[in-house]
């Protein structure tokens, strides 16, 4: 009996594989009509200030809802389109999108939220990169100190050249840069103090255990120390419960990110918190 179960086992891995093979083909067919036909969609997530306990960012989370599959996470996705270079007009349109999402709030009268678009190392040619914001900046009016690109270590490290060029090039536009997952690359510390980088993203691996695991929290504690001696903002993402954001907020990080304050959120939904938040503001104002 216990040799037939592992043989079923087998053949059920070996279906299992069948599948995610022809799903990931499937896929990779679907994403060029995918873009045509609009099935890309740019999902919200809050960023919290940890002193004022408002929404003072969101990061944009791309989103494909697969006429057959429903929603596929970007994880499987992105590097497909990276493989095709399809992450460069698309990622333009990103871009230009989530500034132009941002000005409708603004417009609207809600609070200014910083708009955070992440940046695939694909698209991190000075050629590419810095066209596509000013493209995006010219079509929104978006206030360029509102845009912020998250890029990972191991961009900055690529081709220090290359870097330096467009992350001076961002500086002087006043487009902000952010550090993404930090601390899971590779990276030189030095290049944080040389580059005009303004946030720092500690990872979600580390604050995911950080109540209970010491060496967890004493990681955060020194990104956190070094980063504030550099002048730059902290966020925390994948911040699940209140004792991480108690454990944060005593650590001293800026802002907070991740599902237990919100899941990214369709544009509507975020109008509406916003506005509720004014809302709650108005009403303060009459008591
Ligand atoms: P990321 O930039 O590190 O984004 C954070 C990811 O963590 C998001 O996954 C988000 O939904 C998830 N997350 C947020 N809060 C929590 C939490 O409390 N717990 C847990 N377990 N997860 C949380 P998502 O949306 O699936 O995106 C995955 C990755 O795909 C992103 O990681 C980013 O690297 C990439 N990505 C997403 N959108 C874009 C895009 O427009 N362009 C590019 N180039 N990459 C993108
Ligand atoms: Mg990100
Ligand atoms: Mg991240
Ligand atoms: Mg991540």
């Amino acid at each position: 009996a216990k040799k037939e179960g592992l043989n079923q086992a087998v053949y059920y891995q070996e279906s299992q594989q069948h599948i995610n093979y022809s799903r990931q083909i499937v896929l990779e067919n679907d994403l060029r009509s995918a873009i045509e036909r609009d099935e890309f969609a740019l999902y919200y997530q809050p960023q919290v200030n940890v002193r004022t306990k408002q929404i003072e960012g969101v990061e944009a989370l791309l989103r494909w809802e697969h006429p057959e599959f429903g929603v596929v996470s970007p994880a499987e996705f992105i590097p497909i389109l990276e493989d095709t270079d399809l992450i460069i007009p698309l990622g333009e349109v990103i871009l230009i999108k989530a500034c132009m999402q941002q000005m409708e709030w603004v417009k609207k009268g809600l609070p200014p939220v910083t708009v955070s678009v992440n940046i695939s190392p694909v698209q991190f040619k000075p050629g590419i990169i810095i066209n596509a914001v000013k493209k995006a900046i010219r079509k929104s009016g978006i206030k360029p100190q509102f845009l912020n690109l998250e890029i990972t270590e191991g961009m900055l490290i690529h081709n220090v050249k290359e870097t330096h060029c467009i992350l001076t090039t961002l500086n002087e536009m006043g487009i902000r840069v952010a550090i993404d997952d930090f601390g899971t690359g590779y990276s030189s510390l030095s290049y944080l103090k040389q580059f005009p980088i303004k946030t720092i993203k500690i990872d979600r691996s580390f604050v995911k255990d950080i109540v209970m695991d010491n060496q967890d929290r004493a990681i955060v504690k020194a990104i956190i120390e070094m980063g504030k001696s550099l002048n730059m903002d902290l966020v925390a993402e994948g911040v699940e419960n209140v004792q991480q954001v108690k454990v944060l907020k005593d650590e001293g990080c800026h802002f907070l990110q991740g599902f237990y304050f919100s899941k990214p959120m369709s544009n509507r939904e975020v109008e509406q918190q916003l506005q509720r938040w004014i809302d709650l503001k108005e009403s303060i104002k009459w008591e």
